[in-house]
């Protein structure tokens, strides 16, 4: 069975006249995939990651994430977005605990035992190369640093399915493509299913085994490529 499914979604804002978001959109990504959907600004890249995570519900059609139809936010997936958003009167270590706290099968776990979640962060840290900067709060970190923590945080509950939408769009080219390799040893360290959502073919190529093109407003799905790229047949 896939992980995620999609199939045959219009998504409309703001009522019956309102932006056609996507339509007839459809997609499957399997477990252990680590897919790329490319496609022009306004395409509809962010609201198809807001439909697999059920921060919305489509008007028409059907989101299956897991075996489940999608009805409210999904707590197996992890998401990370362009901007960080950590809270400023906690530390990088307390805002990584986050999700922990909300997701409840893990809220009595985690009071029963916070050292050994405390240990975990410590190793989250160390793979995005935070090492030592848990007790740091937001504010005293870079950009780029902030963007390691919000991955982070985004893997403490150890999601089935890590969402990420444009998350290194506000960085420099240089750290970027330092955090690409974080992502990718991630993947291949963890297993971990990531959907990315990006307008950088670049960034997809590098990263993805599967690249999904979106067409222009309303968005779909154009076309599935394999990567490494077959070569074209003349
Ligand atoms: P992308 O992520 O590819 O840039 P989006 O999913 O953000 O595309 O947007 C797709 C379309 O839906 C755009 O035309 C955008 O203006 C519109 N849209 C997105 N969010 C909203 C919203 N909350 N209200 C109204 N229109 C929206
Ligand atoms: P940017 O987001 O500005 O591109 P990076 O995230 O690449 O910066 O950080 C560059 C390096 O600068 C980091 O790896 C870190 O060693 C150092 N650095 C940045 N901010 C701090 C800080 N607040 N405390 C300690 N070192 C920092």
């Amino acid at each position: 069975a896939h992980l995620v499914s999609i199939d045959d979604v219009d998504m409309r804002y703001g009522g019956a006249e309102g932006t056609l978001a996507v339509s007839g959109l459809a997609m499957r990504v399997d477990k252990g995939d680590f897919a790329a959907v490319v496609g022009p600004s306004g395409c509809g890249k962010s609201t198809l990651m807001k439909l697999v995570t059920g921060l919305h519900i489509p008007q028409v059609g059907t989101v299956i994430v897991a075996g489940q139809h999608v009805t409210q936010p999904v707590s197996i997936v992890g998401m990370a977005f362009q901007n960080p958003t950590m809270l400023p009167w906690r530390t990088t270590l307390e805002n990584i605990l986050l999700p922990l706290e909300i997701v409840e099968r893990h809220r009595h776990r985690l009071r029963a035992n916070r050292r050994e979640y405390i240990e975990k962060v410590e190793h989250l840290l160390e793979l995005v190369g935070l090492k030592g900067f848990g007790a740091k709060f937001p504010w005293q970190l870079s950009g780029g640093m902030q963007q390691r923590a919000n991955l982070c945080r985004a893997l403490i509950h150890e999601p089935e399915l890590l969402m990420l939408d444009e998350p290194f769009g506000a960085l420099d080219a240089f750290t970027r493509e330092e955090l690409w390799c974080v992502i990718r040893d991630l993947h291949a360290a963890q297993g971990v299913t990531i959907v990315l959502v990006t307008h950088d073919l670049r960034e997809a190529a590098f990263l993805a085994d599967k690249i999904f093109v979106m067409s222009a407003r309303p968005g779909r799905i154009l076309k599935e490529h394999r990567v490494p790229f077959e070569r074209p047949r003349d």
